[in-house]
């Protein structure tokens, strides 16, 4: 890792140079003050002081709501084409929990199956991340989300005195070094970022429990009550699930020509909330109750992926929480479940 620092009038044309020879996706203030990540064609467009954005960018990029996989022709034989969509992007402005959230789709999408969709458009992604402040509903702090170690290109920290710049690849260097006056950090940077990262983790205020949750929810799983408490409100609209950085269900539609001779293959974001899901061939459904699916999506949340890659799948967004209308809210919930835990 290399540390750089760049003045405010630097930063400035850095960003201009990479918005005239990039695609770049970067944070835009949208009609009723919500924030998106967007193209962006000037730098005037770009706007930082955001708390959250209602879809997570990298998601949105790297594995889009519909996304078409094969052309195919149906004769004497079947041919089929891939379609794989690919350009190089940046990713400008993302968050550190939104960071983490893509890390666990590369895992996702890389370990036992590499998907050759997501992936390419991964290889092409430079990723800039820059801190962002956490809403009242981000918990990503418990989650150990709050920083990123590794994901980005270059990471930018606002700090007193301009901008520390983490620079962790090649082609993170190759850029600001082509289109900026980057300087080696000083002494009185790392200390002034030091200062910074102490402030920062302050602006954390929703803090659930989750030192023992792991062996908690195990406790937690097979009390019914307990699930039907808590998914009593909801209405298995999926909002949740589309929301989030990292949930990855899809389902393959073929649609096919009238002339029944050509057709294409499209994945789009499924939602295990939703009665559907779990529906199979004879009518039997396998998470009939929506206790039964909030049960499920909170283990896949916070159990199975610790089991495989050592981590929460969740980043604490919040994302779900703000998504939610029946008010459910899984930073609650784990506190809840140790309440539960102690009051038996
Ligand atoms: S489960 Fe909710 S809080 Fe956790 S990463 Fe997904 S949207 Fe964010
Ligand atoms: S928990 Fe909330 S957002 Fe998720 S399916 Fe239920 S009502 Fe919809």
């Amino acid at each position: 890792m290399l540390y750089k620092i760049l003045d405010q009038r630097d930063y400035e044309v850095f960003l201009k140079n990479l918005i005239a020879d990039y695609e770049l996706i970067g944070p835009k203030k949208k009609d009723g003050g919500v924030h998106d990540f967007t193209r962006i064609k000037d730098f005037s467009e770009i706007d930082t002081d955001y708390k959250r954005t209602i879809l997570p960018p990298a998601k949105k990029i790297l594995f889009p709501s519909v996304e078409k996989l094969i052309d195919y022709k149906v004769g004497d034989k079947i041919e089929f084409k891939p379609a794989i969509e690919s350009s190089e992007k940046i990713l400008f402005g993302v968050s550190a929990w939104d960071i983490n959230g893509m890390n666990f789709m590369d895992k996702v999408f890389t370990t036992d199956y590499v998907d050759e969709n997501y992936i390419s458009k991964r290889r092409k992604l430079i990723v800039i991340g820059m801190d962002a402040s956490p809403s009242e509903t981000n918990f990503s702090m418990s989650m150990g989300s709050e920083y990123a170690k590794e994901g980005f290109d270059l990471y930018i920290t606002k700090i007193k005195s301009g901008y520390f710049i983490k620079v962790a690849t090649a082609p993170g260097n190759q850029i600001l070094g082509k289109y900026s006056g980057a300087e080696d950090a000083t002494v009185e940077s790392f200390k002034e970022y030091d200062k910074y990262m102490d402030s920062y983790k302050k602006k954390f205020k929703l803090l659930p429990d989750i030192k023992s949750f792991y062996y908690d929810f195990e406790m937690i799983y097979e009390k019914e009550d307990f699930w039907k408490q808590i998914a009593k409100d909801c209405y298995s609209c999926g909002s949740c699930n589309l929301v989030c950085p990292t949930c990855f269900c899809f389902n393959v539609k073929d649609e096919i020509e009238l002339n029944l001779k050509e057709g294409t293959r499209t994945r789009e974001w499924n939602s295990c909330m939703m009665p559907e899901y779990g529906l199979v061939a004879g009518g039997h459904n396998f998470r009939p109750g929506k206790e039964n699916r909030l049960q499920q999506r909170y283990r896949c949340k916070l159990k199975t992926f610790y089991d495989k890659f050592g981590a929460y799948s969740c980043v604490g967004c919040g994302r779900c929480i703000e998504a939610c209308l029946a008010k459910i809210n899984i930073a609650e919930d784990m506190n809840s479940v140790k309440k539960q835990l102690i009051s038996n």
